[in-house]
């Protein structure tokens, strides 16, 4: 039997407001247990909720930036359900009237090899409030609940189950991340539990067109765990479809540490929750105004910085695509161009996507941590394309420059004084060295006056031995043909 598989994710992103979404508590991160939890956040009797305008301005950009539409009226629901992390009883949520409806995301997903552009329609984006947090520690036997997560805002983005492999799953998530972080709306430290997916996991015979029964894998924090928990929990359902069994619509968890997903608790339906709108706050209106204002303060959206960038530096889609695929990447290749100068445009664009990324890749790091500044590599540039060095030895230099960093702006400069780098393009010079290797190796100059156009490399090999690697390519090739006829 042929299986495919369908994925339909929800995604928590975490708005980066500085107050919760109901309540004028603090939302950063890390502060002592349960000191920013107040009263509202609490549902404590004779409080009221508030809502926050950031929160909704950040839900319109998203909105904006995916093509949802935003709706004119949204109303907030009471979800009901107990947990120790939800003493309230109930978390304020969205149920029949979201903020945000439709939309969809595109991506690019490499599968066998192949390249493939993919569209995943949204089917809703809803704000919430999220829970507290409970903390259990196995060497006192006993759990305890910080409360500072309560009423923290979070916008739940779902999708169409239109996904076919945790490989376009995976891509989804990061290019979600990669615009909500581009917006500014969300922060993205996912080992803070900013950005968490939610995978919904089943799979059917191909050629069937229904649905078969779904599992949840909730809370997953990292695109290796989401990836891994999907592969994991394909695998499962097949074998357990395959000896005979039936797939049972529950909530799962995943384990990184066995690599495995466990039962949590079998699906509640959403009559189980008894939602209904809060009485307590009145619906969300967003005017066209309010929504004009909001699209005015916006930065430039990634599609639209890519189609700029093939026009304005004239680099092909390829380079443009990967260099907007973060924010802090574009603003890198934008401010080393602006030193370099434009003639060097498609120089920083391969050496972004080649030394500067395999050095981030290498270190696991972003380019906002890169320790060479663009400046600093615009004049390493500079130095290749005036003459100055070869673009091997602009190489080395690199590495040095981001093994060791400094805040020397003509850095690039400093190193090829020190180590007496600079290629030798004073012909006088060169001439006496290409002199003395063609008196060295007369085989090779013979071979190559019998026809051998092979000799000639291993002559020039041999020139640049001899300058240690600093002879200038062009003119070396020039005077070896001048000597040799
Ligand atoms: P809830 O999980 O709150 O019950 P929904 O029923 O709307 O919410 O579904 C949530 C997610 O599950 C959506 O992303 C949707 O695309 C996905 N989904 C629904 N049915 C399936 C299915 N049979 N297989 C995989 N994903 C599914
Ligand atoms: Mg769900």
């Amino acid at each position: 039997m042929q299986w495919e598989v369908v994925i339909g994710l929800e995604t928590h992103a975490q708005l980066s407001t500085e107050s919760k979404i109901f309540s004028g508590s603090s939302t950063h991160f890390g502060a002592e247990p349960n000191t920013q939890a107040n009263p509202v956040d609490l549902a404590l009797p004779g409080t009221l909720p508030v809502m926050n305008r950031d929160a909704v301005e950040k839900a319109i950009q998203f909105g904006l930036a995916i093509g949802a539409d935003i709706a004119p009226v949204s109303v907030f629901a009471r979800k009901n359900y107990f947990y120790p992390d939800l003493p309230k009883g109930y978390q304020i949520s969205q149920f029949e009237k979201p903020v945000l409806s439709g939309g969809k995301i595109s991506f690019v997903v490499e599968q066998q090899g192949k390249q493939e552009l993919k569209t995943v329609q949204l089917t809703r984006a809803h704000l919430e409030e999220d829970a507290g947090k409970s903390l259990h520690e196995d060497f006192l036997d006993m759990s305890g609940i910080d409360l500072n997560r309560a009423g923290t805002p979070l916008l739940e983005i779902v999708t169409e189950p239109e996904m076919r492999s945790a490989a376009e799953a995976v891509a989804y998530a990061r290019t979600l991340h990669a615009l909500v972080t581009w917006l500014g709306v969300c922060d993205g430290n996912m080992q803070e539990g900013s950005f968490r997916c939610d995978a919904n996991v089943s799979i059917r015979p191909k050629g069937q067109t229904t649905f078969g029964t779904r599992c949840e894998i909730k809370n997953l924090n990292s695109f290796r765990n989401l990836e891994d928990a999907i592969n994991y929990e394909v695998a499962r359902q097949i074998d357990l479809v395959e000896s005979g069994g039936t797939v049972v619509q529950a909530t799962r968890l995943y384990d990184p540490d066995n690599r495995e997903t466990r039962e949590m608790r079998t699906k509640e339906d959403s009559q189980d929750y008894r939602y209904f709108p809060d009485p307590d706050l009145p619906p969300l209106t967003i005017s066209a105004e309010w929504i004009e204002k909001v699209k005015a303060g916006m930065p430039e959206l990634p599609e639209a910085m890519r189609t700029r960038f093939i026009r304005d530096y004239g680099i092909p889609e390829y380079d443009a695509a990967v260099l907007t695929q973060s924010k802090a990447m574009a603003d890198y290749y934008e401010k080393l161009v602006e030193t370099a100068g434009m003639k060097l445009a498609k120089q920083s664009a391969n050496w972004l996507m080649g030394d500067v990324s395999s050095a981030l890749n290498r270190e696991n790091t972003g380019i906002d941590e890169a320790p060479v500044t663009p400046e600093q590599l615009a004049l390493l540039l500079t130095r290749i394309s005036d003459g100055t060095i070869s673009n091997k030895i602009a190489k080395e230099i690199f590495a040095d420059m981001w093994a060791s960093p400094s805040g020397e702006a003509n850095r690039a400069d400093s190193i090829i004084e020190a180590k007496g780098l600079k290629q030798i393009s004073d012909t006088g010079e060169l001439e006496k060295i290409v002199d003395d290797v063609l008196a060295a190796n007369q085989k090779s100059v013979e071979e190559f006056r019998s026809g051998k156009d092979k000799a000639f490399n291993a002559l020039v090999g041999q020139v640049m031995k001899a300058t240690r690697g600093k002879g200038n390519p062009a003119q070396v090739n020039e005077l070896l043909r001048k000597k040799l006829g």
